[in-house]
């Protein structure tokens, strides 16, 4: 057979391009080469989570990660509003009850729709969409199973993009149908009551901060610190803020135990220490969906720890037609938007002139959890340990945004800018605050354009405005930071 591509002419093989995954990154990487005449195919199949949780076309973040996670979070924000609604002068009820059940039903109905616009848009770009499970049978080839008729067919593809995510890591010598995991807590049927999260990263925060303003009872259980990898000085807000509104944390340990009690709830041990909750979430990281692919009848490379592919500065494999994009890829940031670009410039570069890299550094991003903390670049320590401590200048400040007048937080609001010494590039901007994601979008532009402090304080403030405060910070971290309380762009 002879296909014709706007590129070149490939003999023999079914598909130019074959990708293994649909979700924010194999999709992309489909849509984008199917655009530039490739002839593509893409293989998308959720193997049930432990619990039975299983979903649709679009991958981790469409269904399981970002998008309910944030729908959750909004929902909990609404609730939270009470307070300043009746301080504000509305005549709002003292209390507030939440149907968890009225709330799922309007985020699933969303994330069908998503479902429902993927496998539109595979269509009508003429993507072949295979609802099957892809492995390797070579560099070449890949059987694709169907586990619901239990067929098998194998189809052969010039090039083949490797993009299957991850899925939640469980702990070890724990039943693990005795607990959930984010796969499972979006699609959970009732309210999930006492909660213990497992974890202190990403998920496990936003997680018990949304259950939490959803009007669960929770508990997160630290191994060592809360956002071990970030900046302390931010992540202690964080968790300040969290414990403010209800959040309890145990540090310093891990469940040694999870047992099933007769009423339905899970006993939890630890050291000398035990406590009863209804719903277990563990969120202790997460494994390269890579176990099924048999990499190695391809020879493809890849970390036996974490399963993670290895790849190259063109997010090639060791193997010159295979590439590893997204999640499964190692050492690139675990983020929908960064799958997202890496497949349209990996795309871009196999079917068309381009040779624009994906450049995986000062890539943004932003924990909900639920005060938001968004940060690009260094932390202070890490800036610190990269360019020593003679090097690195940085300041701070705390501040109490205008419309916190009508609430009882405290000035848990806290910005951090990291610089160069020798010329006040900006290399590190940290910021905990309401819509944090939605201002440090705006800052990233700024840092990728090499921003310095001195252009910072050359902007003209939006007044009044949260990200403001980032544009005068003149207090070095050696210093206690000021609560900018008393309006200071008001010129007081
Ligand atoms: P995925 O989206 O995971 O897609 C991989 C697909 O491949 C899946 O559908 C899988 O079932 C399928 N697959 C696997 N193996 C095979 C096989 N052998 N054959 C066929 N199909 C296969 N990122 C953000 O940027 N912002 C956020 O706010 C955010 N929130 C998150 C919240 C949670 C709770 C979680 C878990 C993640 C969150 N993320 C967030 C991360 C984000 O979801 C991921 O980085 C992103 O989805 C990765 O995309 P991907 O294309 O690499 O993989
Ligand atoms: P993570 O950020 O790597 O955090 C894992 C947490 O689990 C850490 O606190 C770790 O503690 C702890 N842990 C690991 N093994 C453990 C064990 N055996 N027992 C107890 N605790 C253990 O993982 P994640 O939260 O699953 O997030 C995965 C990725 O998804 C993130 O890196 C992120 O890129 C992405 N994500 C992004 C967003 C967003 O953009 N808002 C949201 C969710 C997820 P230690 O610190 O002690 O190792």
């Amino acid at each position: 057979m002879e296909i014709e591509t706007n590129t070149q002419t490939i003999q023999n093989y079914n598909y130019d391009l074959f990708v293994i995954g649909g979700g924010s990154g194999g999709i992309k990487t489909a849509t984008t080469a199917s655009k530039l005449g490739a002839k593509v195919a893409v293989a998308d199949y959720v193997k049930p989570s432990e619990m039975g949780t299983s979903w649709g076309l679009g991958g981790t973040c469409v269904n399981v990660g970002c998008i309910p996670k944030y729908l959750f979070h909004s929902a909990a924000n609404l609730g939270d509003l009470l307070h300043d609604q009746r301080a504000a002068g509305f005549n709002a009820p003292d209390q507030l009850t939440h149907n968890w059940e009225t709330m799922t039903k309007k985020v699933h109905e969303y994330i069908r729709k998503l479902n429902w616009d993927a496998k539109l848009t595979l269509t009508q770009l003429g993507v072949k969409y295979y609802n099957k499970l892809a492995r390797f049978v070579d560099q070449h080839t890949v059987e694709l199973y169907d586990p619901k008729h239990n067929t098998t067919e194998t189809v052969t593809a010039k090039n083949i993009v490797i993009s299957v995510g991850g899925r939640p890591t469980y702990l070890e010598n724990i039943d693990p149908k005795l607990t959930m995991t984010s796969d499972d807590i979006f699609f959970a049927k009732k309210n999930p009551g006492k909660t213990l999260v497992v974890g202190a990263g990403y998920v496990s925060l936003e997680s018990a901060g949304f259950l939490n303003g959803l009007g669960c009872d929770v508990t997160v259980m630290v191994r060592s610190v809360l956002l071990r990898s970030f900046d302390q000085d931010a992540v202690t807000r964080v968790g300040k803020y969290m414990e403010n509104k209800g959040v309890k944390f145990i540090t310093g340990a891990i469940p040694d135990n999870v047992s099933l009690l007769e009423n339905g709830q899970r006993r939890v041990s630890w050291g000398t220490n035990s406590e009863d909750f209804d719903t277990v979430l563990v969120a202790i990281g997460r494994t390269a969906n890579t176990k099924y692919l048999n990499l190695e009848a391809a020879g493809v490379k890849y970390d036996p720890r974490n399963l993670n592919i290895y790849t190259n500065d063109v997010d090639a494999t060791n193997v010159d037609n295979i590439y590893a994009i997204g999640d499964c890829a190692f050492d690139r940031p675990e983020l929908t938007s960064v799958a997202v670009m890496a497949g349209s410039l990996l795309a871009s570069r196999l079917f068309s002139e381009s040779t624009k890299l994906m450049n995986y550094k000062n890539v943004a991003s932003t924990v909900f959890t639920p005060l938001e903390y968004g940060f690009i670049g260094y932390s202070e320590k890490d800036a610190i340990s990269t360019f020593g401590k003679d090097n690195i200048v940085a300041y701070h400040s705390t501040f109490k945004p205008l419309d916190w007048i009508y609430n009882d937080n405290v000035d848990l609001c806290y910005i951090k800018m990291v610089c160069l010494k020798e010329n006040e590039k900006i290399i590190g901007l940290h910021y905990v605050g309401p819509n944090s994601a939605n201002i440090m979008q705006g800052y990233s532009v700024a840092l990728n354009l090499n921003a310095t402090r001195q252009d910072f304080i050359d902007t003209v403030a939006i007044h009044p405005s949260y990200s403001e405060e980032l544009l005068d910070l003149n207090i070095l971290t050696s210093q206690d930071p000021l609560n900018s309380e008393g309006c200071k762009n008001c010129g007081l």
